[in-house]
């Protein structure tokens, strides 16, 4: 299945013991849909078209402004001036970095409605979010059709990361019972989600490749201005009202 481009192009990593030929089928062979093109989705999805994911759903609903290119650095000041989507901004350049990938741009609100039609057809789904309220409907989504999903969150110099597998470990409401109050100018300096984009991608392309080591059942924690990294064990929610159900 892979061409002798893509063994030239991957020659690096396919001489990863871990990853091999297979490992690089599958990235080859997988759809990973990438919610929210900013700061974390921006880093997540540059590094799957670099290592050869084989087709990127990017959703987003805004465009990038000034105050996004701190962190979301996909976007240009010409995206800026000239009103081009996040989702379209980011598809340009990744297809121009890879074009032996397929890149789907979608501009558009997502809601409990029409979900389906952006990632219906995903192995998995990155949640690249900075709101909770879309991160639970993602997070809905995954459990009632089953598709792994990573998560992550950044804020300042502090980030988390998981993966949520249905009926395998806790999900998102599991873990946080009580939505966070929303807070949509929360402070952030770009090398948190382009550190935590990083760890989310690397999670993501172990969960694909399935690599062991994943953070099933655990949450990392990484604290950027003390270097401390620790994780904690998550725990299923006897009464969540998302994935309570699915489990029995
Ligand atoms: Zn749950």
């Amino acid at each position: 299945m892979l061409t002798d481009r893509d063994r030239e192009r991957y020659s690096r990593q396919i001489l990863m013991d871990r990853l091999g030929e297979e490992g690089q089928e599958r990235l080859k062979s997988s759809t990973v849909g990438v919610f929210g093109c900013g700061g974390l989705g921006t880093i997540t999805s540059l590094y799957f078209a670099a290592a050869g994911v084989g087709r990127l759903v990017l959703v987003d609903s805004q465009k990038p402004d000034l105050s996004n290119l701190n962190r979301q650095v996909l976007h240009w000041e010409k995206d800026v001036t000239e009103g081009v989507s996040k989702a379209e901004s980011a598809k340009y350049k990744l297809s121009n970095f890879n074009r032996d990938i397929v890149v789907e741009a979608h501009t558009a609100m997502v809601t409990e409605d029409n979900i389906e039609e952006f990632f219906g057809e995903t192995d998995m789904v990155v949640d690249c979010l900075d709101n909770f309220e879309s991160r639970l409907l993602l997070n809905r989504f995954c459990i009632e059709t089953g598709r792994p999903m990573v998560y992550a969150a950044v804020h300042g110099f502090y980030g988390q990361l998981t993966s949520i597998i249905p009926g395998k470990t806790p999900c998102l409401r599991c873990i946080f019972p009580e939505s966070p109050p929303p807070e949509p100018f929360f402070p952030i300096i770009g090398v948190t989600p382009g550190v935590l984009g990083l760890l989310e991608a690397t999670e993501t392309i172990k969960n694909i490749v399935g690599l062991p080591g994943t953070l099933r059942g655990e949450l990392l924690i990484v604290d950027l201005l003390s270097y401390e990294m620790g994780k904690v064990k998550t725990g299923f929610d006897n009464q969540c009202s998302v994935c309570g159900k699915w489990r029995k």
